[in-house]
């Protein structure tokens, strides 16, 4: 059976070493901020190249936390893409910030930094780029916007963890340690997934680190003291003790998401029904989904005719996010035509570190058949 995402197989390849861990932490009775979690945070501040790693509850969390620790107000506007998943705004609005979509580039489906330089007021008080589909978004002129306009930059990293991006001068930084905060998620289908909810935030500034912890601990900077209205975000031992044997193994899945990325890349080339992911030069993409955008024909039938043959595919995203009901009141209106043109015609193809070649064969062959039929 073809999966979307192919959980069973990854664990059934580390089974023992998975098994172990866990019993380990239920043995040790140390369920939350146990040693597996401090051991976890220092192995991902060393994968990151980063001072800080905060451990949270999960991505949207991580979100929200990087919103409060750097004290934005109701009314501060916030800058975010709008082909994005709905969690990007959604935090934005629920602190009663006002989140400010603007239209995507139309190859790499980042935010678009001219319109994001464009909708820049004097409320704007920060901007998220989301890494969207493993690939970063193009930092080093967003880094110098916010610069100039003096904005935080706050990195949604849910769908890249392991991706880099190189500037100008050479220098290659891992997606999440380039903005003031990097915040992402270990939903088991993320590219480090643990087997629950999980999520981290990062950073360089031991100030905001220190903010970071407290906004996730209740607001409490000493115990039973709470110098702020915070959260209770916790990312449990188990998970940590996941994390931790997933990370070991995190290039690894990543080169093979890559590999069975340059198989569809090569048995697409050349067709012009679809247009295969664009890769940023100095950007290394981790494909957390192969996202293709159907030139011609019919994507409901495309989708139909594939179920058909038990290849899954989903569409990600089918609604931009100023026109779900919940983010209207923040629409001026207009349409943003990338925007709409992608959620009308982008479709994901199965994407994940077990994709075999007689498998990817399957599915190359499926879709071709579409349109020679
Ligand atoms: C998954 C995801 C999130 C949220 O992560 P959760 O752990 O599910 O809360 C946020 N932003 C993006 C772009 C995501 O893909």
């Amino acid at each position: 059976m073809i999966r979307m995402v192919d959980l069973k197989t990854q664990y059934e390849n580390m089974k023992a070493e998975i098994d172990q861990a866990v019993l380990e932490v239920i043995a040790s009775t140390e369920y939350i901020n146990g040693s597996a979690v401090k051991k976890f945070q220092a192995e991902l501040e060393a994968y990151q190249g980063i001072n800080h790693v905060i451990p949270c509850a999960n991505g949207t969390d991580a979100l929200q936390i990087a919103m409060m620790a750097l004290g934005l107000q109701a009314g501060d506007e916030v800058i975010v893409p709008a082909f994005t998943y709905v969690a990007t705004a959604e935090v934005i609005a629920l602190l009663g910030l006002t989140p400010v979509m603007v239209d995507v580039d139309p190859e790499t489906f980042n935010i678009s930094v001219e319109l994001a330089e464009a909708a820049i007021t004097s409320k704007t008080k920060a901007i998220v780029p989301v890494h969207l589909f493993g690939q970063s978004a193009d930092m080093e002129p967003l880094l110098d916007l916010a610069q100039r306009h003096n904005l935080y930059v706050i990195e949604d990293n849910a769908q890249a963890t392991g991706g880099d991006y190189q500037f100008s001068n050479g220098t290659r930084k891992k997606t999440g340690s380039m903005g003031h905060v990097g915040c992402t998620s270990f939903f088991p289908s993320k590219n480090l997934g643990c087997y629950g909810d999980g999520g981290a935030l990062t950073t360089y500034d031991d100030d905001l680190a220190a903010r970071l912890r407290m906004v996730a601990n209740h607001g409490q900077n000493k115990q039973y003291h709470h110098a702020i209205v915070g959260v209770n975000s916790r990312l449990d031992s188990i998970q940590a003790a996941i994390l931790s044997i997933k990370l070991k193994r995190l290039d690894q899945y990543n080169n093979a998401r890559r590999q069975a990325a340059d198989f569809y890349d090569k048995a697409f080339a050349g067709m012009p029904q679809l247009k295969t992911p664009f890769r940023q030069n100095n950007v290394s993409h981790v494909f957390h989904q192969y996202t293709l955008v159907l030139q011609e024909g019919d994507r409901d039938a495309f989708r139909q005719y594939l179920q058909a043959k038990e290849i899954p595919s989903m569409i990600y995203y089918p609604i931009p996010l100023y026109k779900q009901e919940a983010f209207q009141k923040f629409w001026s209106g207009a349409e943003m035509p990338v925007t709409e043109h992608l959620c009308r015609s982008v479709i994901s193809l199965p994407m994940h570190s077990e994709l075999d070649p007689a498998t990817l064969e399957v599915i190359v062959d499926g879709v071709k058949s579409f349109f020679q039929s």
